[in-house]
């Protein structure tokens, strides 16, 4: 199958309201050409070096978004272009967010990650330290950071009425959370859910952007020490 063809096959079950975010994490750049010929413009990737290694060979016209666990340390690489970062999952690392966009004089738009599997090993604040986290006066102080919603990942289950409740909490707390801090506040309006296996019910649950791989890429081969 072609790139356009699987792109086709797999937006046929996503609405217009809703962003698919095109994870190309171990594809080559050649693969992300291609997404891009067909029109596609928002690419996810959750490794720094492998983004910048692609970025420099690709139309600059690209939407990056940052998708998986990121580091403190590694902020400053991607501050100046990047276009959302889905994973923030410590004060910290928002603390460097704004640091760093303070110094590119850029605002990053930024989505606050919950832990909302059942798995320990997710990354990702408990909704408890979430609202913890907003009632701090600090928040108010990040000046070059743009909460824009919420991220999460379901757990890794065949069981899909629990990866359901699961999109079903994530939504419930953006609710709550948008309605306590961010009722006047238009762009925290996003919900970012859904994998391969699981995007059709993220987008039921109310999901805005989706994040999917090999469902339009294929299996990913971890072992080639691929140079991009
Ligand atoms: C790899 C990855 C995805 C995409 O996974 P697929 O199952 O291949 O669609 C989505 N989100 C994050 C955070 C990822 O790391």
């Amino acid at each position: 199958m072609t790139v356009a063809e699987r792109f086709e096959q797999v937006q046929q079950y996503i609405p217009d309201n809703v962003r698919l975010i095109a994870v190309t994490k171990t594809h080559p750049v050649d693969v992300i050409q291609a997404s891009y010929d067909y029109g596609h413009r928002h690419f996810g990737e959750n490794k720094v070096q492998e983004l910048l290694a692609k970025k420099e060979l690709l139309p600059s016209d690209i939407v990056w978004h940052m998708i998986g666990h990121l580091q403190s340390n590694k902020v400053k690489q991607i501050a100046s272009f990047v276009g959302l970062i889905h994973g923030v999952d410590s004060f910290k690392l928002l603390q460097t967010i704004d640091k760093e966009g303070k110094k590119n004089q850029r605002i990053i738009p930024c989505l606050l990650q919950v832990h909302i599997a059942e798995e320990s090993t997710k990354f990702g604040f408990s909704p408890l330290e979430l609202k913890e986290l907003l009632l701090s006066k600090q928040m108010d102080e990040f000046k070059n950071v743009e909460i824009r919603g919420l991220m999460g990942m379901a757990t890794f289950t065949e069981d899909k009425g629990q990866v359901r409740r699961e999109f079903k909490m994530l939504k419930s707390l953006f609710t709550e959370i948008k309605q306590n801090w961010y009722s006047k506040v238009p762009h925290f309006n996003e919900i970012s859910m859904g994998m391969s296996d699981d995007y059709q019910i993220a987008i039921e649950e109310g999901a805005t952007m989706v994040r999917v791989g090999s469902a339009l890429f294929g299996e990913r081969d971890y072992s080639s020490n691929r140079t991009f």
